[in-house]
This record gives C-alpha cells, structure tokens and sequence, in this order.
C-alpha cells in the first residue's frame, strides 16, 4: 500500500520550529522613534567602515573573495590569531546554524541554556536534533546543570556569554570548569557577541581556551559594538578541524564583497570601539541606578542591554508599560519567549533616548528618578 503525498513535505520536525520573531520596529502614529530593541549601537558604525563600503560600491559585478582574506587578517592582526583559525559569516547566526548542520543529524542533542539565545534552539531542530534545556541560576548560566544535562548523545553545548536577554556572564573560572567536565567529542559553543562591552577582570571571551582546546568555539559579531548588523558580519575562532569541516559547506561567496571591505577598515578602528564602549558603561550604570530608584529591579548586566522586571502588579506589569512607552515612542524588548514574561530588554541608546526612558517609565510608575 503506497500513500499518495499530494504536496512538498519538510523533513520532520521542520514544522515544529518556531520561527524567530525579531523585535518590533514600528510605534504607530508616533513621529519620533528610538529602537531599542536589536541591541543595537546608538553610536552608529565607525567613518572608516562607512568610506570603505562606499568603495566596494564600484565593484559590484566582481565575486567576493570567497575566503574573506582581508577581514580574516584584519581580525587576525587586532585580535593576535593566526587566519587559518578564523572563519567569517554572514552574520555569526550562520556560523550557528553551519555548526549544528556539520556537527548534529537525527538522534542527536545539544545543550542549551533556560534563557539562551533562540538562534540555538532553531537551528538544532533545524538540522533534526534534539535542544535539552538546561536551568539557569538569577539568570546565569548555571555550569553544573549544563554538565548534568550532558549524554551520550551530546554533540554541541551552546553558551551565550554573555547571555541575551539576561546580560550576565559567567567568569572564565566557570567556563574552565564546564570545558573540563564535558566529553572530548562535545564542541562547546562560545557565543561572545557582546564581548567588546564586557569590563570585567574575571570574564574571558574564551580566545584561551579555543587555542589550548580541540572541541571549544568561539563566535563573534560586528552586529553589536561595531554598528555593522545591516552587513551581517560575524567570524569564528576554532581549531582548524572544525573549520576545515565547516569550510566544505558553507557557501562558496557566503560574505559579501562590501561586508569584507567595511568590517576589515572597522575592526582597525579599534579608536572607534573604545568611545562605543565608553558612553555603553556610563549609560549602563546611570540606567541601572535610575530604574532602580522607581522601583525597577534591574538584572546586573555587563552588555549594552538591560532586563527590567516589572511589579507583579495590576498596571504596572511588563506588557502595559511595553505599550505606555510604544506610545511615547520608546520601543523596548518583550523577552516572554525567552522565559521572562513579566521583564523588557532596554538597549543603551544616545543620552536623549536613555533620558527618555527614564523620565517615562518615572511617569509609568508614579515616580521620579
Ligand atoms: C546579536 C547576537 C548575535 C549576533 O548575531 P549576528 O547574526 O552576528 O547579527 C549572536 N548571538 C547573540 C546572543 C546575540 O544577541
């Protein structure tokens, strides 16, 4: 007997998935609006990677250099790597995905986090895996519940540090510890997108442990400090074995001739960087301390984001003040999706859009900062 399939079917589980929702960019009938809700940089990117994409403009009908040879050099150079341990995509979203396509099939787990990142989550079922949550701690990474959830079928483990939506981190004391405990064939993924912002002694990106490792990855953007999420740039420090892996998949010219040109002259400008990170901490701290004082409670973050929890009031809770500051034009974060319904992700923007903020959600609350 032979059933007659009268349509396209996806490989099972496909349409499990659900599908990533981007933050809101729109606050009807409002003339201002300040985004807040990407992560991204107020600051914009830096001149230098403006010119150079301009440039690239008059090229448009050559390939790109399908090893993005100057961007891996220039963050070989900044970074002190050697390039053969550096792989560039568009976006360091398709770096996650291109690991769970290499290193995960039908049967297989990885591990990811309570609040993690959902990139990971869609990818591991994209690729027919199976995502094993494992709890946090106050919205940290927990190491030791990472290391329970482990298994035989345990192929990949999936860290954002520091985490999004959370913005805490876990210290590379932790990170040691969670690498010693998994087993030799489990890659563990080091999603450090928001590293540049990070001003802690005890956190590392994890460049260390990548280069005395054979199964630790570390992934990175240009989405965040550097300005630059409309080129989807993001690279990947690993051992060559993965990256030889990963090299056979990917697509030939997967980065794009003005992205390799932009994120080259941006990842010199390290000048540029600084000044991004100087006004991120003055604005992390004044937004802490501000929210604090109407009687918000505010997450510790070390990244340009801040998760504000709401009073489990009739009111005051996150989806009303989500629509209070819509309607001012301020459009926040809702983080249900990632397990916190009752919380907004505010990132740090200019000093006239953090003021704002402040000043209405004091309203929303009934009282001044
Ligand atoms: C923003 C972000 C990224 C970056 O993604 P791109 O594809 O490089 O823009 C990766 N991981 C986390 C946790 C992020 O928040």
């Amino acid at each position: 007997m032979s059933i007659v399939v009268t349509e396209p079917v996806p490989r099972p589980g496909i349409l499990d998935i659900a599908a990533y929702v981007p933050g809101k960019e729109h606050a009807p009938g409002v003339a201002r609006v300040f985004k807040l809700s990407a992560n991204e940089t107020p600051l914009g990117a830096s001149p230098k990677a403006i010119e150079a994409f301009k440039a690239a403009a008059s090229h448009l009908e050559i390939y790109p250099d399908g090893l993005a040879t100057e961007l891996r050099e220039a963050i070989g150079a900044v970074h002190g790597l050697n390039t053969a341990n550096i792989l560039c995509g568009n976006g360091s979203d398709e770096l996650l995905g291109l690991l769970c396509h290499v290193y995960l099939g039908v049967g297989d787990e990885a591990v990811i986090t309570e609040h993690g990142f959902l990139v990971y989550k869609i990818q591991i079922m994209g690729a027919g895996a199976k995502p094993v949550v494992a709890k946090e701690k106050d919205a940290t990474v927990d190491v030791d519940a990472i290391l329970a959830a482990v298994t035989e079928k345990t192929k990949l483990v999936f860290i954002a540090n520091p985490g999004n939506p959370t913005g805490t981190y876990v210290p590379v004391s932790e990170i040691r510890r969670l690498h010693a405990g998994l087993p030799k064939n489990v890659i563990l993924v080091l999603d450090a997108a928001y590293a540049e912002y990070v001003r802690r002694n005890d956190y590392e990106a994890g460049l260390e442990l990548v280069a005395t490792s054979r199964n630790v990855v570390m992934t990175r953007t240009f989405s965040k400090a550097y300005g630059l999420a409309a080129l989807r740039i993001g690279w990947m420090y690993a051992p060559t074995a993965i990256i030889d892996a990963m090299n056979r998949v990917r697509g030939p010219f997967n980065m794009n001739a003005p992205a390799i040109a932009a994120g080259a002259s941006a990842v010199r400008d390290q000048a540029f960087i600084e000044k991004a990170v100087e006004h991120n901490t003055l604005w992390l701290d004044k937004l802490t301390h501000a929210f604090e004082a109407i009687g918000l409670r505010v997450t510790p973050s070390v990244t340009n984001f801040l998760l504000i929890h709401f009073p489990d009031v009739d009111g005051k809770r996150a989806e009303e003040a989500d629509a209070f500051l819509t309607s001012r034009g301020y459009i926040l974060r809702a983080v249900k999706g990632y397990g916190f319904p009752n919380a907004l992700r505010m990132t740090v923007g200019t000093e006239e859009a953090n003021r704002g903020v402040i000043e209405t959600l004091g309203e929303f609350m009934g009282r001044t900062a």
